[in-house]
């Protein structure tokens, strides 16, 4: 009788032991599959933000050598982290290219160039990125300006928007019809608040472009800065390396033309991107570098 009531006990205990073992092997499994799903969701959501953040991408080489200082800062008075042959202000190098290339050429009411000018490097952009009921000798930029033109109006493309060049080079005989005819229409006064003097145009020196859309019958308008295209070119163009060249808040005064959402004029990207996050017109920009011309 006893020894069975023992058996019966130790047959109980073992089953009560199999079950906490089951219990806990559950137990277990069910953490790292919870944890499994949190690495997995971490996972997914910086992988989720890769798209959205193309310029901290970029700007990783420049700015994210503190983490990889190790491996050369190990040979001894580390040069990377102090400096000690002083590397180049990268924004420096920057204006400096842009300026040498011409890229930051002035034209304005006080700054011209001559009837003869005319940029060596002009090249057509693809008609399919112009309005085919402009004269196709304003289907032209100069070549660095071509290209990043072409690929800010693919990116806009790609996000859903069509947005072609209306005029972009105007040689001098061009704008000096088109001005002609505004003065007729408008009075020189009112003419001259939007339209160039021969010689001062941004237009001949192949570095600007006019843009529209559908959404305002390809017109040039100010309604284009409220369409999602001008809102997205507004947005975008830095990327490119183009600037609004004529803004709302300080146009007039600074820049002696009116607002012009359509407008924009290549100067390198990273000079394009500090004048828009500075909220800076180019004659601002030029001052500030004391960049005469
Ligand atoms: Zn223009």
């Amino acid at each position: 009788m006893r020894t069975e009531k023992k058996k019966t006990r130790i047959r109980v205990n073992g089953k009560r032991l199999a079950v906490s073992i089951l219990v806990l092997l559950l137990a277990v499994s069910a953490v790292i599959f919870v944890a499994t799903r949190i690495g997995d969701a971490i996972r997914e959501k910086r992988d989720a933000n890769v798209p959205d953040g193309p310029d901290p991408a970029v700007n990783e080489p420049s700015n994210g050598t503190g983490s990889e200082t190790n491996p050369g800062g190990n040979g001894g008075t580390g040069n990377d982290p102090n400096g000690g042959t002083a590397a180049p202000d990268p924004a420096e190098t920057a204006r400096t290219y842009a300026l040498e290339n011409g890229v930051l050429m002035l034209l304005n009411k006080d700054h011209s160039v001559d009837e003869a000018y005319k940029a060596a490097d002009l090249v057509s952009l693809d008609e399919a990125i112009c309005c085919s009921d402009r004269p196709a000798e304003t289907h032209f930029l100069r070549a660095e300006a071509a290209e990043a033109f072409a690929k800010m109006i693919a990116a806009a493309k790609a996000d859903g928007f069509e947005i072609k060049a209306t005029t972009a080079y105007r040689s001098y005989g061009y704008q000096n019809a088109l001005y002609t005819n505004y003065v007729a229409k408008y009075g020189q006064e009112e003419a001259d608040r939007f339209s160039a003097k021969p010689g001062t145009s941004e237009h001949q020196s192949g570095l600007a472009s006019d843009i529209s859309a559908a959404s305002v019958d390809w017109a040039l308008t100010n309604k284009f800065g409220d369409t999602k295209e001008g809102k997205w070119i507004a947005a975008h163009c830095a990327e490119y390396g183009f600037i609004l060249r004529y803004p709302k808040e300080k146009s007039e005064e600074r820049t002696g033309y009116i607002y012009e959402p359509w407008h924009v004029r290549y100067v390198t990207v990273p000079v394009a991107q500090e004048i828009m996050n500075d909220k800076l017109v180019l004659e601002e920009y030029l001052e500030k570098y004391h960049i005469t011309q």
